[in-house]
């Protein structure tokens, strides 16, 4: 019903985010990079960078 809030994991800038679902992607307006919902609580949005997925975590 509301927007959440939450921080860009890049740029660290506050976004207020329509309701998501999990997996779904926003562009952050100030890096403009993609970031996936990776987890969803009441209130609550964790972010993700996609293009962080595709490089090598180190495995
Ligand atoms: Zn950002």
């Amino acid at each position: 019903m509301s927007t959440v809030a939450t921080l860009c994991p890049e740029c660290e800038t506050e976004l207020s985010l329509p309701p998501l679902t999990e997996g779904e992607t926003v562009n952050c307006p100030e890096c403009l990079l993609t970031l996936r919902v990776t987890h969803l609580e009441q209130g609550r949005v964790e972010l993700e960078l996609v293009e962080a997925e595709l490089r090598d975590w180190g495995q």
